[in-house]
């Protein structure tokens, strides 16, 4: 068995549980050793039974006697009892409602137990405790459940913690080699455990402070890879050249004053940033951060002006269609005053935009739309992911801006350009609240910009999480706004029901939302859809109609997540709240308020969980996208946020970002090794874990 073996071969893992694991994500050995325990239980302590005391919980270990099955034909119950004895005394122990157990428990057996005390009228009881056999071939130490600092795994449907501690404690022992990875000078300075010991004790330690160890050593070799890959991304952007981006006061201030509003200091500071970067001849590599609304866009076009003046291209991709065609839209609106040829290139739609108004503009064929892009007759080129595809080849590319998701290697840079010997400018976009603190030491100072401020006038939203008694009052306040003029948006986690969501689960779909809403709730207004499954001409129209204000409340999916701009919607309804990450109820929120009007967003949710509501309140507290990434962050874990799973980080090592002392070590780390041996000549592991990174992040 190595680490690539798949999960299916090894033994007592049969179809239905590998289907199961690989649900999780589990697909080799690898990742089944490296689902690391969310906690541990300290079963360690062995109680004399004599010491026991109603109201605890105590492991104890003895001999089973008199163990006998009981059926309370009034209650329907099944009731085992039995009699454990160790050195000290016994106890009677209670199982109710598992049967089975008459089968596999043996009197006379030797075994651990642990459970809860409590009285009847007969005296103290141990009541439906665990148990684990001790068999006889067996030592102490090797005990798995019991008897022990015990791992629990993340909860997963139908996998229980017991079975996954069986099926890795057999792996491990099977594992005769774990290949390490860490170079030895590291282990050795660090005074990490070396991999295979590490494994053991996140899974079964011997005691916590080891668990700890473990954990360090294997969050730090995380933390490390991402450094040794920034570290090497960066020397090797430092030995490529790009395009010289003259910085042209004058432009920019023509360009700004066309401009309905004035930029805020963050967006001058920012823009300020990218446009001095872009004057040197190595490729910039900026990170924009900025929450939703804050007016990434307007930067961003700022610098494209900048590079199709100095008489070079610019390419925007967007995460999905919507937002490619309404950034060709809006930038075709600040930007066709300076006389720019602009296209749209998505899945589906190629556009061209004629250098004299926004609304001018005239669909061409692919091919004729890629030869003007080849010809440098096209400036600027908005689309999605098809952008990258390899027929895409532009003449005279010096900028990249990429808004959400995609991320860009210098190789991707490389391959968009006809001749590869410049390489172009990129700017990245996000309304990601990765906290800050760690996006500083990740990126530093130089290559991180921060719009914090909002632009003025914008009137804080009203957030009310919607208890379902209350859900008549809230549509009754759309009602109102929509009366005043305003427009709604109304999120539910799913576009239909599947033979997977039986009927009385409680998840809102879009169809039944429409349903509900356009027949029952509003039937004099005007309530439409917007989904993945609809076609593109349909979600177009959907949305050009919900824009031009000839839709009132617009049922979706989660596709107007990120970046749709609809100054008239001032009502965010999230169906199913619980259902969503912070980062992403925080986007949601983000598309409303974007104009003078008061806006709201209200969120549904019929779960009780103290933990949903502890989540939700967070929201209704704060309006700031990095102080909800910090409590996200505190209430459950930086897991699922949605934004920081695209760092590709394990659980658990997203849990070490906040330690930014490990942060720093891994930095450190990183620098000395490409220091010495910049191409990881003398590290073949390493490297090959590398090139595993970049996959994961499809920088290559
Ligand atoms: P995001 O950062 O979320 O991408 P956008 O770039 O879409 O934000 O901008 C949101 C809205 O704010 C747009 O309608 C844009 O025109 C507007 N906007 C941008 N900057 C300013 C500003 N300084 N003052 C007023 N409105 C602005
Ligand atoms: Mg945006």
């Amino acid at each position: 068995m190595t680490f690539s073996t798949p999960i299916g071969q090894v033994p007592r893992i049969g179809t239905a549980y590998e289907k199961k694991l690989k649900k999780t994500g589990i697909t080799t050995v690898r990742d089944l050793l490296f689902h690391f325990p969310r906690t541990y239980e300290d079963f360690s302590k062995i109680t004399p039974i004599k010491d026991l005391k109603e109201g605890g919980t105590y492991c104890i270990s003895g001999k089973l006697l008199d163990l006998k099955e009981i059926r309370t034909f009034k209650k329907r119950m099944s009731l085992i009892t039995g009699l454990v004895e160790d050195a000290s005394g016994a106890v009677k122990v209670l199982w109710f409602n598992q049967p089975y157990l008459i089968d596999s428990l043996k009197p006379k057996d030797e075994m651990y137990l642990a459970g809860k005390v409590l009285r009847d009228k007969a005296g103290i009881y141990l009541s439906n405790p665990i148990h684990e056999k001790l068999k006889e071939d067996m030592e102490d130490a090797s005990l798995t459940h019991l008897g022990r600092i015990v791992p629990v795994y993340p909860e997963t449907e139908g996998m229980s913690s017991r079975w996954l501690r069986s099926i890795i404690k057999m792996v491990l022992a099977q594992m005769k080699e774990v290949p390490e990875t860490l170079p030895e000078e590291i282990l050795h300075e660090k005074k990490f455990l070396p991999v295979r010991q590490a494994l053991w004790q996140i899974h079964f330690p011997d005691s916590l402070a080891e668990a700890n160890r473990a954990t360090s050593r294997f969050a730090f070799e995380e933390l490390f890879y991402i450094l040794l890959f920034i570290l090497s991304e960066r020397k090797k952007i430092a030995q490529v050249k790009a395009p010289i981006i003259p910085f042209s006061a004058e432009l920019m201030k023509r360009f700004t004053d066309k401009l309905p509003f004035h930029l805020t200091d963050d967006q001058k500071k920012a823009a300020w940033h990218i446009l001095k970067d872009m004057e040197k001849p190595r490729p910039m590599n900026r990170l924009l951060q900025g929450d939703v609304g804050s007016g990434k866009t307007v930067v961003a076009a700022m610098a494209m002006l900048s590079a199709v003046k100095a008489g070079y291209q610019a390419a925007l991709l967007a995460p999905t269609e919507i937002l490619a065609q309404q950034h060709h839209k809006t930038v075709a609106q600040v930007l066709t005053p300076f006389k720019i040829t602009i296209g749209l290139l998505t899945g589906k739609t190629d556009r061209f935009i004629s250098p004299k108004l926004p609304s001018d503009y005239i669909e061409i064929s692919r091919s004729k739309l890629l030869e003007k892009v080849k010809d440098n007759k096209l400036q600027v080129l908005i689309g999605t992911h098809s952008l990258i595809q390899d027929k895409v080849k532009f003449g005279n590319l010096a900028l990249v801006v990429v808004d959400e998701q995609h991320r860009f290697g210098v190789k991707q840079r490389a391959r968009l350009l006809r001749s590869a010997t410049l390489i172009p400018h990129l700017l990245s976009m996000t309304a990601t609240p990765i906290p800050r603190t760690l996006a500083m030491t990740l990126y530093g100072d130089l290559d991180l910009s921060l719009i914090i401020q909002l632009p003025a006038g914008r009137k804080q939203i009203i957030t009310k999480i919607i208890p379902p008694a209350n859900r008549p009052k809230a549509y009754e306040a759309i009602r109102e706004e929509i009366a005043k003029g305003r427009q709604a948006f109304v999120i539910c986690p799913r576009i239909e029901r599947t033979e997977k969501t039986p009927k009385d689960t409680e998840v809102k779909t879009v169809r039944e939302e429409y349903e509900k809403l356009s027949k029952e709730v509003f039937p004099d207004l005007r309530v439409e859809m917007l989904h993945g499954k609809m076609t593109t001409k349909e979600k177009e129209r959907a949305m050009r109609r919900f824009k031009a204000g000839k839709i009132d409340v617009l049922v979706s999916t989660s596709v107007v997540e990120v970046g749709v701009d609809i100054p008239n919607a001032a009502i965010m309804m999230v169906e199913g709240a619980d259902r969503f990450g912070l980062a992403q109820l925080h986007q949601f929120r983000g598309r409303v308020g974007r104009a003078e009007h008061q806006s709201y967003c209200f969120l549904f949710t019929e779960s009780n969980s103290h933990t949903v509501r502890a989540r939700l309140k967070a929201l209704e507290a704060s309006t700031s996208g990095f102080e909800l990434a910090e409590r996200d962050l505190a209430i459950r874990g930086p897991g699922d946020f949605a934004g920081t799973k695209q760092w590709g980080l394990p659980d658990f090592a997203m849990h070490q970002l906040t330690n930014l002392e490990l942060v720093e070590q891994a930095r450190e780390s990183a620098k000395a090794l490409l220091e010495k041996d910049i191409s990881l000549k003398n590290y073949p592991l390493l490297r090959e874990k590398l090139a595993d990174f970049r996959e994961k992040l499809h920088l290559e």
